[in-house]
Formats: structure tokens, C-alpha cells, sequence
């Protein structure tokens, strides 16, 4: 989440409660919670974690209703307080935690909320990952559905056109699709993407 993500979006009304206080353990509470997870990860036959704004508040990206959310400084009529871009923040210890956790084949697959692409920019594989309200980096062509993923931020939110054309070749011929790209952002009223969603939904059944 960032500023500019939340500026991008329709308005909407519905902000919850914001600003409830963060939570800190001891750090003898904190160790026995990480090993009953540890334990919790190692018996499982199926993991698969679903991840949110909090993993990425410690890359300085802010999310809404935290301490110092984008909603939170809103309500006090203060401005946003963020050092960092989509382009400059850095995945977190934890996004390299994640994907250390998929290579050795213990996380089977992973559902985020998020928008920021730390996820793919840590590395974790596509195919294994949902991102289920778009990525700020990947725009899709309308016409046959290639996924570009880019080093910038695409520029649009909303799934709007990027401004920018498909350029796969057709099956025959010289010339290229021609599809128009669009981002992959959601705004409020836009549905969860059936191919993610759907994969999130199968990856998340109880396997015997
Ligand atoms: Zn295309």
C-alpha cells in the first residue's frame, strides 16, 4: 500500500476502525509463539499462508488503518508519512522467509492482499502466488491475456489502459497480438480476478 495507491482508488466510505494500537509480545512470549508455528508448519500436510499490508509496513510501505495508516493520519487530518516508492522498497525478511519456505518445498502456495510486488520481486515463482487486488507492476493484455511484468510501476490503477499494446506474436503470421494492456489494480467495486482467486481456492483445500 502507498499513498499514491490509496489516492488512485475510488472514494469509500467504509474505513472501519482505524488506528487501534499495535500489539507487542515479550520477547520470551514471542520465541515460544515462533516455536509452537515451527511445530504448528512441520506437522501440516498442506501450508499455505496468506499475507497482508502488515508484511510490509517494515518496508515502508503504509497500509490503512495501522498506527500510522494512510486512513489512520487521514481521521487526524494529517498527511501520510512514507519513505519509500513501490520502486525503491526492499522486500522484508519475512518476504525472504516465505520464499526460502517454497524452495525447500514446505509452502505450497501463497495468497496476498497486497499490491506493492514484493512478493515477486523477492523471487517467489508465479505460478505458486495469488495476488488477489492486482500487482503495481504487471499489466495484462485484454485480447489474450499475457502478463508483462514490468520494473516500473505500470501507471494506472483501476484496470485501465496502460497506454501500451501487446506485442506476443500471433500463432501465424509476422504481426503481433495488438491487445490493448491494462493493470491489474482493483478498485473497490472490481471482483477478485477468477484465475488468482480460483487458485488460492484450490491451493487452500484440506488435503488427506
Ligand atoms: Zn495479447
Amino acid at each position: 500500500m502507498s499513498v499514491n495507491y490509496a489516492a488512485g482508488l475510488s472514494p469509500y466510505p467504509d474505513k472501519g476502525r482505524c488506528g487501534l494500537p499495535e500489539l507487542f509480545d515479550s520477547p520470551e512470549e514471542l520465541n515460544q509463539k515462533v516455536d509452537e508455528l515451527a511445530d504448528m508448519v512441520r506437522k501440516a500436510s498442506n501450508v499455505v499462508i496468506h499475507t497482508g499490508a502488515g508484511i510490509s509496513t517494515s518496508c515502508g510501505i503504509p497500509d490503512f488503518r495501522g498506527p500510522n495508516g494512510v486512513w489512520t493520519l487521514e481521521e487526524k487530518g494529517l498527511n501520510p508519512k512514507f519513505d519509500t516508492t513501490f520502486e525503491t522498497a526492499h522486500p522484508s525478511t519475512t518476504h525472504m522467509a516465505l520464499l526460502q519456505l517454497q524452495r525447500v518445498g514446505i509452502l505450497k502456495f501463497l495468497i496476498s492482499q497486497n499490491v506493492d510486488g514484493l512478493h515477486v520481486r523477492s523471487g517467489f515463482p508465479r505460478d505458486h502466488l495469488a495476488e488477489l487486488h492486482g500487482n503495481m507492476f504487471v499489466e495484462e493484455c485484454t485480447k489474450c491475456g499475457k502478463q508483462y511484468v514490468r520494473d516500473c510501476v505500470v501507471g494506472t490503477m483501476g484496470l485501465k489502459p496502460t497506454g501500451r499494446f501487446c506485442d506476443v506474436p500471433k500463432v501465424r503470421g509476422l504481426r503481433a497480438c495488438r491487445g490493448k494492456l491494462v493493470d491489474t489494480i482493483l478498485d473497490w467495486e472490481d471482483s477478485l480476478p477468477d484465475k488468482d482467486l480460483n487458485l488460492a481456492d484450490e491451493a487452500s483445500r484440506y488435503l488427506v
